[in-house]
C-alpha cells in the first residue's frame, strides 16, 4: 500500500484546518459532554481556539511543520481559557519544538512529536491514565502509533492506529471517576460520562489520520 512518507508544513496546516472543521461540527457534542461533568464550555473553547489558530496560520504563514505547530500552540494558550487551553497549547508547542526547524517530518519524528505532546500535557496537568482526562486518549494513541511504526506501517497507517486507540481510550473514560480537573469536583458523580477532553483528543487524531490519508505520497 502506498502511503505518505514525509509530512510537510502544508499538510500540517491542512490538519489544523480539518481539525477546526471537525471541532466545529462536534461543538455541541463536546459542550454537551462538558455540561454533564464540567461547565459546558469545552466545545466553545475549542472552536474559538482552532478558529483563531487557522487565522494565525493564514496571517503568519509559518514555513516549517514545527513552526506551524508552535503557532497553533501559542494561539491556543492565548485564546482558549480553562484547563484545555494551556494543556492543548503546551501539547502543540512541545510537538513543534520536537520537530525543530526541519522542512519535512518523518514517521519517526512525528512519533517523537506525539510523545513530546503527551509529556507536555502530563508535565503541566499531572494526570495519569485512568484519571479521566485527555491523557486517557493521548497516551494509548502514542503507544499505538509507536507499535504500528515498529511493525513497519507507513505514517498514515500509524496515525490511523493512533486515532483508533484514542477513540477507544475516550470511550473507556465513561466508567472512570475523574481525579483531575473540574470533573473531579463531582467525585463519584463523574462516573458514567465520557470525558470531553479525551473526546476532543480523539477527534484531533482522527483529523490527522484523515489528512495524512488524503495527502499526496
Ligand atoms: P475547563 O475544565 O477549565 O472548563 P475545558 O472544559 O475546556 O476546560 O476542558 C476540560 C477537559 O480538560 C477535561 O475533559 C479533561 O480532558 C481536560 N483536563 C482537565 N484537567 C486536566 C489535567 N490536569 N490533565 C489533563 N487533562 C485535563
Ligand atoms: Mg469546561
Amino acid at each position: 500500500m502506498e502511503g505518505v512518507l514525509l509530512v510537510d508544513a502544508t499538510t500540517v496546516r491542512a490538519w489544523i484546518e480539518t481539525t477546526a472543521q471537525v471541532i466545529t461540527e462536534n461543538k455541541d457534542h463536546l459542550t454537551h459532554l462538558d455540561a454533564a461533568i464540567g461547565d459546558a464550555d469545552h466545545g466553545t473553547n475549542l472552536v474559538r481556539g482552532f478558529d483563531a489558530a487557522v487565522a494565525a496560520l493564514a496571517e503568519k504563514s509559518p514555513e516549517t511543520p514545527g513552526a506551524v505547530l508552535t503557532t497553533v500552540g501559542s494561539t491556543l494558550i492565548s485564546k482558549v481559557g480553562g484547563a484545555s487551553g494551556p494543556l492543548y497549547g503546551t501539547a502543540f508547542r512541545r510537538a513543534g519544538k520536537a520537530l525543530a526547524t526541519g522542512d519535512d517530518v518523518s514517521a519517526e519524528q512525528l512519533g517523537a512529536a506525539l510523545q513530546a505532546a503527551l509529556d507536555g500535557v502530563t508535565g503541566l496537568g499531572a494526570a495519569n491514565e485512568g484519571d479521566k482526562t485527555m491523557v486517557d486518549a493521548l497516551a494509548p494513541a502514542v503507544r499505538a502509533y509507536q507499535q504500528a511504526l515498529a511493525a513497519g506501517a507507513p505514517i498514515s497507517d500509524a496515525a490511523r492506529s493512533a486515532a483508533n486507540a484514542a477513540a477507544v481510550g475516550a470511550e473507556a473514560t465513561i466508567p472512570m471517576q475523574a481525579l483531575k480537573g473540574r470533573a473531579s469536583y463531582l467525585g463519584p458523580r463523574s462516573v458514567g460520562h465520557q470525558d470531553p477532553g479525551a473526546t476532543s483528543t480523539a477527534l484531533l487524531l482522527a483529523a490527522l489520520a484523515d489528512t495524512l490519508d488524503g495527502a499526496p505520497a
